[in-house]
């Protein structure tokens, strides 16, 4: 990275498929002001790109930096999206000239959306003083990113961190990637709501009943004490755990961040999550590394995106 270190305020941008968010920094990374807007994400590549700068416009003052977290694969060389499943009109789209030159020359940095949420907890976040920290972000999906030694390792290709994609249980549900068995396809909000929807099936059962199949449903019947509810995040936080102790075994980071919307769901996942990782991780490890709940919430991505600009 090595970016220059502008002295004026810094734009952070979490481009999604979803939303766009923005946010102005301090040059010091203060966060000072917000803006967000619905996401054009099938439209064409000038809209994308146009949501970005009303955002940066919102926002008012002309930033001297512009860090952007990209959900794709990206050619930070060149500066380029090479592919998008969430964006899909950015494939090939040369984004950090295009941003660059639309906002008077400042300089842009570019990364992964995921790794820019890794890198604002890091930072700013639940990970701040760890050397190490691997985050795990449990929504629809299951996103994160490996900070090592304070950097983001990217891997051979730039294609490390997907740990969402290890695989908890061989021969298991078929996951979004065409594997079996990853951690997504275990504990994620689409697996909750299959498991959920198969459950269902069993017109006796209360989970029948429920007027939709939503992570915040089934906490609720858990909670009120339904075994099938129940048993759904005890297999969940079981298949938690164990990817859990696998990052522990292989990597022995400080800490392990758990954000998005799942991990509001508290011991109803985490309990059967911790009995899993402390029977399954090496005691040195386990014994060396916190798992803690994220704390920049929805806003990680935005704050980890202007990171090349601070000291
Ligand atoms: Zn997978």
């Amino acid at each position: 990275m090595g970016a220059q270190r502008p002295k004026g305020a810094l734009l952070g941008v979490d481009l999604g498929g979803t939303q766009v968010k923005a946010a102005l920094f301090s040059h010091l990374g203060e966060r000072e002001a917000v803006a967000r807007a619905a996401s054009p994400s099938r439209e064409s590549a000038e809209a994308i790109l146009g949501a970005v700068l009303a955002a940066a416009r919102e926002l008012g003052e002309p930033p001297a930096g512009v860090g952007v977290g990209v959900a794709g694969v990206l050619d930070l060389r060149e500066g380029r999206v090479v592919q998008s499943p969430n964006l899909p009109p950015l494939s090939g789209f040369p984004l950090r000239e295009r941003l660059r030159s639309a906002l008077g020359g400042v300089p842009v940095q570019m990364m992964n959306d995921a790794n820019a949420a890794a890198l604002g907890e890091f930072h700013a976040g639940a990970g701040q003083a760890c050397r190490s920290m691997v985050l795990l972000t449990l929504g629809t999906g299951i996103g994160g990113g490996v900070v090592l030694d304070g950097k983001i390792w990217e891997g051979a290709a730039g294609a490390a961190g997907e740990v969402g994609h290890m695989c908890v249980q061989a021969d298991g549900p078929e996951c979004s990637c065409g594997g079996r068995g990853c951690l997504e396809a275990c504990v994620s909000g689409w697996a909750l709501v299959r498991d959920a929807k198969a459950a269902a099936r069993d017109p006796a059962s209360a989970i029948a009943s429920l007027p939709e199949l939503t992570a915040e449903r089934l906490a609720g019947l858990a909670l009120a004490g339904d075994a099938g509810a129940r048993a759904l995040w005890e297999n969940a936080g079981r298949m938690l755990g164990i990817g859990v102790a696998n990052l522990m075994n292989l990597l022995n980071p400080e800490c392990i961040v758990l954000a998005g919307g799942l991990a509001r769901a508290g011991d109803l996942l985490l309990a059967p999550a911790r009995r899993a990782w402390e029977h399954q991780a090496f005691e040195r490890a386990r014994a060396s590394c916190q798992v803690r709940l994220a704390s920049l919430g929805e806003w990680a991505g935005v704050r980890g995106a202007i990171q090349p600009f601070l000291p």
